[in-house]
């Protein structure tokens, strides 16, 4: 990916953990890395293809001048989230926020806090097997759509699936969707659990029915293993209803462990 620097954009602003600092205020120093595809920009010699900086720059120190906080932390933070949200054509950034004058008694040339925050590519699948189920799903992909760091960018049509594991219960209606999103695995998935919690799921009995389940299948390419999150889905590659209306979307998708694609992982089941 090509990148856009700015180093050392001067903004005197108020952020810090004293009083002082807050009331007097101090200069700060950011340096960003904006990582986007400047290819049609260099063809066209066209500023409307790119990222314009001097905008940015504006922006940052705008931002910086308008919010203050306690911890340059939390000021890169909120910043880049500002940024990514508001820059088109901006998919991924690195933040430095140098505080030169730090007032810690020692002399220091400078502290600063360096992050890196981009948007991720997720895919959910959606099932519910119980009361209005085209209702519970539509509006688990509105409410998706409408986080502000979240942005429904695909979705499959619904299909109507025979119940998995406990065979005696309704059928199900099952779909999946492609998310971009600025949040981290595990705050996404608490945010499908908020969106299940809000359809009265109720948990009683695994793989009984429900009125939305909502899994994260892939994020990006990421492999993650923890009691509470197991990423790729464990189980995907076995789920018609999960792979045929992934296929819909994401036929190429890679599996980042076995290499295989979606449509491939679907022909091996039937
Ligand atoms: P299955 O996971 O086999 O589809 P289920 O969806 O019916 O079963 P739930 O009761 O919805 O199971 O979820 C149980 C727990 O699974 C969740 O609380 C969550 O912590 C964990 N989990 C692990 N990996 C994932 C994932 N990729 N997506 C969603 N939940 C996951
Ligand atoms: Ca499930
Ligand atoms: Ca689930």
């Amino acid at each position: 990916m090509d990148k856009i620097r700015i180093k050392d954009l001067e903004v005197y602003c108020n952020h810090g953990v004293y009083k002082e600092e807050n009331v007097l205020g101090q200069k700060f120093l950011v340096s960003a890395t904006l990582y986007t595809d400047t290819r049609m920009a260099g063809i066209t010699d066209n500023l409307n293809k790119s990222i314009d900086y001097g905008k940015i720059c504006h922006s940052i120190t705008e931002f910086l001048k308008e919010n203050t906080y306690q911890l340059i932390e939390t000021a890169a933070e909120q910043l880049a989230k500002y940024l990514l949200l508001s820059v088109k054509n901006l998919d991924k950034l690195t933040l430095e926020i140098k505080k030169p004058w730090a007032p810690i008694g020692l002399p220091v040339n400078t502290v600063s806090v360096e992050i890196t925050r981009q948007w991720h590519t997720a895919y959910i699948a959606l099932g519910s097997n119980l009361g209005d189920k085209e209702e519970y799903l539509n509006h688990a992909i509105e409410s998706l759509d409408q986080q502000e760091d979240c942005e429904v960018v695909k979705s499959s049509d619904l299909i109507v699936t025979e119940p998995y594991g406990m065979v005696e219960q309704d059928e199900f209606l099952n779909g999946c969707l492609e998310l971009r999103t600025l949040l981290y695995p595990m705050e996404l998935l608490k945010l499908l659990h908020k969106l299940e919690k809000e359809a009265q799921r109720q948990r009683t009995i695994h793989w009984g029915p429900r009125t939305l389940d909502l899994d994260i299948i892939f994020y990006d390419d990421l492999i993650l293993n923890t009691e509470k999150l197991t990423i790729p889905h464990s189980d995907m590659h076995n789920r018609d209803f999960v792979l045929k209306p992934l296929a819909q979307i994401a036929g190429g998708k890679r599996h980042p462990v076995s290499g295989k694609t979606v449509q491939e992982m679907l022909q091996e089941l039937v």
